[in-house]
């Protein structure tokens, strides 16, 4: 005779390593990853802080994106302790986890001795057909799609950079776009900055953005600032966002956001673009290099002219615009690794993309400072920069 479904369960978890709630608490974070195998709605209704959602139906093709390191210890939770004892089984005997354990008695047990459980933010309707291909993405999922709801970016500029950069930004559904720039729409920005129409010709860029991205994502709020950045506004303006996205094209203003994100810790997205060429750049304080490590003295005028009075390839910043919209959502939602310490030079010509590695100078005059050793009269304090990048020539 066939044995019961209980009998094969039972003989399933005699086979299972299960360990209690007070050990996951004490290991969480310790290189340990916690699975819930529980379906969507279960864990809609509160989870376990820094666990990872894996529902036991999509185990087979999920988890190894989920856990990352198949080596790390995996301890997998459900309601109260049986999908997990399963599941753990599943990791072990047919995927070959080595080091696998299923927590008794569940979040059941867990909420009963009084251990935190997370609510996460849940989606509308609307929002979860809207963001459907990025929810599809385990990598996402709506936890990444509710980080980027909750995001703050900051766009230097609704200009070539900036424009592409603010459109995918909305359309992936960053919750608030802040973008400073003073400019209005010209006819010779149409031919890239392709968040303005030739209907907005003369009004403020700001307002211009500001139309598009309403038009394409009600979800985000988009704070306008129609002023040039400088050292006086500088601070204010920045603080409270999460990461800035710099499209900006001179040096002086380079260097102030430089300093002022070093100290206020504010990762920058950063590009440039020349003719045919991009650069791309991830500086995120204290964890890689400062802008300043990589160019501690600013070129000499006539290798950095702006473009302004250059040309520029139409799509270039289309490219450039892309790879820091990219950067921005791998930062939001902490997946993948961002371009830190890293430098990547694109040739549009040649359809080339280098790498060069860019360290953190121990004498850098701005990132080797420990940011909790800056008095409080001095943050917000920059030298003169145009008077720096004018001593280059
Ligand atoms: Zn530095």
């Amino acid at each position: 005779m066939s044995p019961s479904g209980a009998e094969v369960i039972r003989k399933i978890r005699e086979q299972v390593e299960e360990v209690d709630p007070a050990e996951v608490s004490e290991h969480l974070g310790n290189g340990v990853v916690l699975v819930d195998v529980r379906e969507s709605e279960e864990w809609d209704r509160g989870h376990i802080p820094g666990a990872v959602h894996v529902p036991r139906g999509y185990l087979e093709s999920r988890v190894d994106a989920a856990v990352g390191d198949r080596n790390k210890r995996v301890i997998l939770y459900c309601a109260s302790g049986q999908r997990s004892a399963l599941a753990a089984h599943t990791l072990k005997e047919l995927l070959g986890y080595p080091n696998v354990a299923s927590m008794t008695g569940g979040i059941t047990l867990w909420k009963d001795r009084g251990y935190k459980v997370e609510v996460p933010k849940t989606l509308t309707t609307e929002q979860k057909e809207r963001y459907s291909r990025h929810l599809l993405l385990p990598e996402v999922g709506t936890e990444g799609q509710a980080k980027l709801l909750d995001a703050k970016v900051l766009l230097l500029g609704a200009g070539g950079l900036g424009a592409p950069t603010a459109l995918y930004l909305a359309a992936a559904g960053v919750g608030k776009l802040g973008i400073v720039d003073d400019d209005d729409v010209d006819l010779t920005n149409l031919q890239r900055q392709v968040i303005h129409t030739t209907g907005r010709i003369g009004t403020p860029k700001v307002d211009s953005a500001e139309a598009t991205i309403a038009a394409l994502n009600p979800d985000v709020e988009v704070v306008k600032y129609p002023v040039r950045l400088d050292a006086s506004n500088i601070m204010e303006i920045i603080d409270g966002y999460d990461v800035i996205v710099d499209g900006v094209d001179n040096f002086p203003t380079r260097y102030l956001l430089n300093d002022a994100t070093v100290r206020l810790g504010i990762p920058v997205v950063s590009a440039s673009i020349l003719g045919f060429d991009g650069q791309l750049a991830v500086f995120k304080p204290h964890d890689g290099p400062c802008y300043r490590c990589l160019y501690p003295v600013p070129p000499p005028a006539e290798l950095a002219p702006s473009c302004g009075a250059n040309g520029v390839l139409g799509v270039l910043p289309g490219t450039m615009g892309m790879l820091q919209a990219t950067e921005v959502i791998k930062l939001v939602t902490g997946i993948g690794e961002p371009l830190v310490g890293r430098l990547l030079l694109y040739e549009a010509l040649g359809a080339t993309f280098t790498e060069l590695k860019v360290r953190r100078d121990p004498q850098c005059p701005i990132c080797s400072r420990d940011p909790s050793e800056i008095a409080d009269e001095e943050m917000g304090v920059f030298p003169d920069y145009e008077a720096f990048c004018a001593a280059a020539g």
